[in-house]
């Protein structure tokens, strides 16, 4: 008997709906299944939190066609300055010496989630929602999945289910993957400001002793703040009146822009790094946070998801020219195959960053420091941190020649 569905995606997230709708011309039948309903998405303060995006990821949701509808909502990085709180080391790369149009573009979550449901509403793809996975079962041709919808418990089948569900990811723990888990004891406090001198579609990076913090520049001369603090730090800071807050991030980061006054409200995400020891499982497979939860300090979590997406989406693609099975182990081996290199290099790029620029220890900060002045006079080691900024540290011999 045919499964109900071709591919079952689990999780109506960033990552969940961009696979779904990657494959939606390709005559899969295809249904993503959301435990929240669309109102209580937009509702939801995660939805506050700034993504930067690098050049890579926007180019390719330029030629998937998901960012076109959505472009007028970002803000271009023209510059990046990263500097050291109390130390001498700062660097900046710019987009013009780059030769690019821009290092990357910075979007609230909320936008470009809400832009990505209304693309699915108005496609082929099926809507479960909503409704919870909470059992899976695989066979020889077919992975049944139990589901809550309310009071209501349905059972579906699909040749694959792709589990998109996030850092909690239930798939992830259904499927009994194994995960890996970094405590930071780290908090990320994100809210906007509104700065007395314009950003100029700067974005600041600075690090400080107990945790950096970044001022991403977004529309009407708001930046987003994402500024990571001790755990203990961060509940004080919320805890406190927003004059005392506003206080420490003047002081934390300085008059560059001037006077900053507060636009939005305090949002606190406590940071860990998870990360699945495993990407498949009887056909099922999971991608974005359900296999890779990052500290947002490099800002690369959804540019890592988004890679997974693509090359998910080129394998079962493939799958389908060939009119094979698209759940086979084969399949799903290449495709974990080919992501582990990227894993591996962008989450240990991510957690040496936050290991090194948190320390305050003399002989680190020194370190760092001149790091960051050499890197400010060398453009070949410059280019590659504009590389990995922009999502392009693959294409770098390409960008080699140009100043
Ligand atoms: C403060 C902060 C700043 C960040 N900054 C950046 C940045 O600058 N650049 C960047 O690239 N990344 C950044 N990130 C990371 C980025 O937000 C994530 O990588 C991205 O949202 C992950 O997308 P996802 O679709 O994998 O997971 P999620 O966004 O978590 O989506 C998962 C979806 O699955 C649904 N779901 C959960 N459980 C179930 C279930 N059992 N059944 C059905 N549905 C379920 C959820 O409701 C949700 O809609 C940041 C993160 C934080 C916290």
């Amino acid at each position: 008997m045919r499964p109900d569905y071709d591919l079952l995606v689990v999780g109506g997230g960033l990552a969940g709906n961009c696979l779904a709708l990657a494959l939606k011309d390709t005559g899969l039948k295809i249904a993503v299944i959301e435990a929240n309903t669309r109102a209580q998405l937009e509702a939801s303060p995660a939805g506050d939190r700034a993504l930067a995006l690098a050049a890579g990821t926007v180019s390719v949701l330029e030629g998937l066609g998901l960012w076109q509808g959505v472009s007028d909502k970002a803000t271009a990085i023209k510059q990046i300055h990263i500097s050291d709180r109390g130390h001498f080391g700062k660097t900046r790369l710019s987009a013009q010496k780059q030769g690019v149009e821009a290092l990357g573009y910075v979007i609230t979550a909320r936008d470009i989630e809400t832009h990505l449901a209304g693309q699915v509403a108005q496609s082929a793809i099926e809507l479960l929602s909503p409704a919870r996975v909470v059992g899976l079962m695989a066979g020889e041709n077919e992975i049944n999945v139990s589901l809550k919808r309310g009071e209501e418990s349905l059972n579906l089948s699909a040749k694959l289910l792709v589990g998109a569900d996030g850092g909690n990811s239930s798939v992830r723990k259904l499927l009994d993957i194994k995960q890996q888990v970094i405590d930071y004891r780290q908090t990320a406090l994100v809210t906007t400001v509104k700065s007395a001198l314009p950003h100029n579609n700067t974005a600041f990076e600075r690090f400080t002793a107990s945790g950096p913090l970044a001022l991403l520049p977004i529309a009407k001369n708001r930046s987003a703040v994402v500024w990571t603090r001790t755990d203990e730090e961060a509940e004080a800071l919320m805890l406190g009146s927003e004059a005392d807050f506003l206080g420490d991030l003047q002081r934390c980061f300085g008059y560059k822009l001037g006077e900053l006054a507060l636009t939005a409200p305090r949002r606190a995400f406590p940071l860990s790094l998870i990360r699945a020891e495993s990407m498949c499982r009887d056909r099922a497979v999971i991608i974005g946070n359900a296999v890779h939860q990052l500290h947002p300090v490099a800002g690369q979590g959804f540019n890592l998801g988004l890679r997974d997406v693509v090359q998910l989406a080129a394998v079962l693609t493939q799958a389908v020219h060939e009119h094979a099975d698209i759940g086979a182990a084969d399949f799903l081996k290449q495709y974990a195959a080919a992501r582990l290199k990227d894993h591996d290099r962008v989450i240990g790029f991510t957690d040496t960053v936050v290991k090194i620029f948190s320390n305050d220890w003399l002989a680190v900060a020194a370190a760092r420091n001149i790091g960051l002045t050499v890197l400010d006079h060398l453009p070949a080691a410059k280019r590659m941190l504009a590389g990995q900024a922009m999502g392009l540290a693959d294409y770098l011999p390409k960008l080699a020649n140009k100043g």
